[in-house]
């Protein structure tokens, strides 16, 4: 028995000499960063308000079924980046990966189809991939993201891609570009992607194992693939846009003549894919230049609707990295939300003044002034350096001399200049100085 406690011991101190570190991926985010965060949410209500779109909120899980269904099994999220919570196998819930299909998912189920449409909703929240982590790709981030559901005409994927040009010049980003391209429908993909099919067929083996695999199941998730053996050969494929049906083609040069007509400038990238199965028709990224990730990306999803079991609604939208907005901001030395400094300091020296100082900051707060204090210091040179790191406008000290007749001292910090005040006056004569 003594044997077995010494050992448990030694278990126990070793762990503790080890701090817990974050999940490989995902990061706290400290107060530092905040600024970015809260400006980019910022920004996201102010164009969610202006645009007229209502925010909606989805549960961070969600079935298992949904992603297979909507975001497709053959994609890399489902086959292999999904985090999954242990439960029955036919209702497994996971962490969601991505925002676009729980909306539909929640307006399918709550019969959002009754109001009047388009309906335009936008999110912000964490979602989860289990990604290897590298430069603006985590496992677990942030996604701001726009949906219009209800809408076919190409007006409204216009309105999406203005939309996310406004975002980033709202958010002072210059130098941005927007690429797209058009995927088409369910029939038209069908003999390009027979043509892909042949295109690759004599190529199978200089193909990595995974494009392969993807060959044979869902052909144009190749384009989706970063190895460098599969992008050379990407160049030489036949492309979708050249097999769009009539109905595809027609709205793809609307889209782009909707464009123009802004003007919004674009650049047609063909071998553009989206690795998400629910997307037809228009797909777009957003990049900044000298960042070689794409900061959003979307369009039109007209059948996921249909991919969960409800009837058909067409619909577009747009969802923003979080993280990956907040690097380019840091990068460009943009500012995120100006934090403002506390306006004054409460010193305190000596018991009594410390039981009192409780209701002179209850006060303070009350009147809704930025209050700074050190209540664990007792000397007033402690405190007074504490107040000028905080470079407050006014310290207020209060000694025992000070509680005995009920007043208190201001101290103008840049001049020194010290005046003194009836306690039950100070908010007064603090909101009078700032
Ligand atoms: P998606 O949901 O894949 O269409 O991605 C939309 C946007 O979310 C991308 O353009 C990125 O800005 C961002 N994003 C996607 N995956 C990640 C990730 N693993 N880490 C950080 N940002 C991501």
């Amino acid at each position: 028995m003594a044997v077995k406690k010494t050992k448990e011991r030694k278990v126990s101190k070793k762990k503790t000499t080890q701090l817990f570190q974050s999940p490989k991926g995902m990061h706290d985010i400290l107060s530092n960063d905040q600024p970015f965060f809260l400006k980019i949410r910022q920004v996201g209500e102010k164009i969610a308000d202006v645009y007229n779109f209502s925010k909606i909120d989805t549960p961070i899980l969600e079935q298992r079924a949904i992603f297979e269904r909507a975001v497709g099994e053959s994609s890399e999220i489902v086959e292999k980046q999904m985090f999954a919570i242990k439960g029955k196998q036919d209702n497994e819930l996971v962490l969601r990966p991505e925002g676009t299909a729980p909306i539909m998912r929640s307006y399918l189920q709550h019969s959002l189809g009754h109001f009047s449409q388009p309906l335009k909703l936008f999110y912000e929240g964490p979602m989860f991939r289990h990604e290897q982590p590298q430069a603006g790709r985590f496992r677990q981030f942030h996604q701001l993201g726009f949906e219009i559901i209800g809408a076919d005409d190409p007006i409204y994927d216009a309105q999406i891609i203005l939309l996310t040009t406004n975002l980033l010049e709202e958010l002072k980003f210059k130098k941005t570009s927007i690429q797209i391209n058009s995927i088409g429908c369910p029939n038209c993909r069908q003999g390009y992607k027979k043509k892909l099919v042949n295109y690759y067929r004599d190529k199978q083996s200089v193909l990595c194992a995974d494009c392969r695999k993807r060959l044979a199941i869902n052909p144009l998730r190749v384009f989706d693939c970063k190895n460098e053996r599969c992008e050379g050969l990407k160049k030489e494929a036949p492309i979708m846009l050249d097999n769009l049906c009539h109905p595809c083609s027609n709205h793809f040069k609307l889209v782009l003549e909707y464009l123009d007509e802004m003007p919004l400038p674009y650049i047609l990238n063909f071998s553009l894919v989206r690795g998400l199965d629910y997307y037809n028709r228009t797909v777009f990224e957003i990049f900044s230049d000298e960042f070689n990730f794409a900061l959003g990306g979307g369009g039109r999803y007209d059948y996921l609707s249909q991919m969960l079991g409800g009837p058909k609604v067409p619909a577009v939208g747009v969802s923003f990295g979080i993280e990956r907005l907040v690097e380019v901001m840091k990068v460009k030395n943009i500012e995120g939300v100006i934090v403002k400094k506390p306006k004054v300091f409460l010193i305190q020296l000596g018991n009594q003044a410390k039981r009192k100082s409780i209701k002179i900051l209850k006060a303070l707060y009350g009147a809704g002034i930025k209050t700074a204090e050190a209540l664990e210091k007792d000397s007033l040179k402690a405190q007074l350096k504490a107040a000028d790191k905080k470079r407050v406008d006014f310290a207020l000290i209060l000694g025992q001399r000070e509680v005995l007749e009920d007043i208190i001292i201001i101290r103008d910090m840049k001049t020194g200049a010290q005046e003194t005040v009836a306690i039950n006056k100070v908010v007064d004569e603090i909101k009078k100085r700032i």
